[in-house]
């Protein structure tokens, strides 16, 4: 274990959907830190649990067992309206599909967070923030004016508003193309070098992943090996490994898989 503070810290989460003969277990058995100030790619198969694991390490879906500690705090014990609060005050989560509000201007949808925590929203923060993921110029506009890559930022800064102590990011780029996509991972990275901010993101891109520091990889709901200052064509090399594990008929190779 390393003696890092972890900013998330997930200690046997198990996911299970439905019960009997209908049981899916999205996560099974899961133990994993994020540190502080550091940028985690999650990577998987469809269906491996990237999101679930997501979602129950920002507090947004509960799991079957196990522990979710953000910081000092417990997850798993709160009541919904103290998760709520938590959630708002502490986490960031940005979408691939954006989840902009349409009828709201990019500065409108930035200042939400703080106007449903009941805070003050400084017009110069909300700006400085558009500013900062380089849409300073487009405040005014709504979602159906700005392109996909212009929405996410807005998302982006968005999620940081608050400041939260930690950034989830499932499949960020996703739906924008490689350049585009480029751009937002940029400001990922640069969000993690110049504020520490601890970030989580799933992706399927070898390229997107090797923005992160680690890259920890999912199979059948289990972490299945992971990587430090990967670079792309090791992603993609690992990737080829898990290929080998989850082909059907291939009981050997699951066999001989390392843990
Ligand atoms: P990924 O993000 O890696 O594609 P998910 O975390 O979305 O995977 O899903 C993991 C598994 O859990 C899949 O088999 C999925 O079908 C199942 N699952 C996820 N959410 C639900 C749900 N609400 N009800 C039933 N099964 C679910
Ligand atoms: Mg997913």
């Amino acid at each position: 274990m390393t003696q890092t503070a972890a900013a998330v810290r997930l200690h046997a989460v198990t996911r299970r959907h439905g019960t009997g003969d209908h049981a899916v277990t999205a996560l099974d058995d899961v133990s994993l830190a994020f540190p502080e100030g550091t940028f985690t790619a999650v990577m998987g198969p469809s269906g491996s649990g990237k999101s679930t694991l997501l979602q129950c390490a920002a507090g947004l879906d509960r799991p079957t067992s196990g522990s979710v500690r953000l910081g000092g705090t417990e997850l798993t014990s709160l009541s919904e309206r103290r998760l709520t609060l938590l959630r708002r005050e502490r986490i960031g989560f940005v979408f691939q599909a954006y989840n902009l509000l349409p009828s709201l201007t990019a500065e409108q949808n930035v200042a939400l967070p703080l106007r449903l925590a009941g805070r003050r929203v400084p017009r110069a923060r909300v700006r400085e923030a558009l500013d900062r993921v380089g849409l300073g110029e487009r405040v005014r506009h709504r979602p159906d004016r700005l392109s996909g890559g212009q929405q996410q930022r807005v998302a982006l800064a968005r999620a940081l508003i608050t400041r939260p102590d930690v950034l989830f990011a499932d499949e960020p780029t996703g739906a924008l193309d490689s350049l585009t996509g480029r751009q937002v991972l940029g400001l990922l990275r640069d969000m993690v070098d110049r504020d520490g901010r601890t970030t989580v993101m799933v992706t399927h891109d070898p390229v997107a992943a090797a923005h992160a520091d680690r890259v920890v990889f999912l199979v059948d709901g289990r972490v299945h090996g992971e990587l430090t200052g990967a670079t792309a064509d090791t992603v993609a090399a690992h990737l080829t490994t898990l290929e080998s594990v989850t082909a059907p008929h291939a009981p050997a190779a699951r066999e001989t898989q390392p843990c």
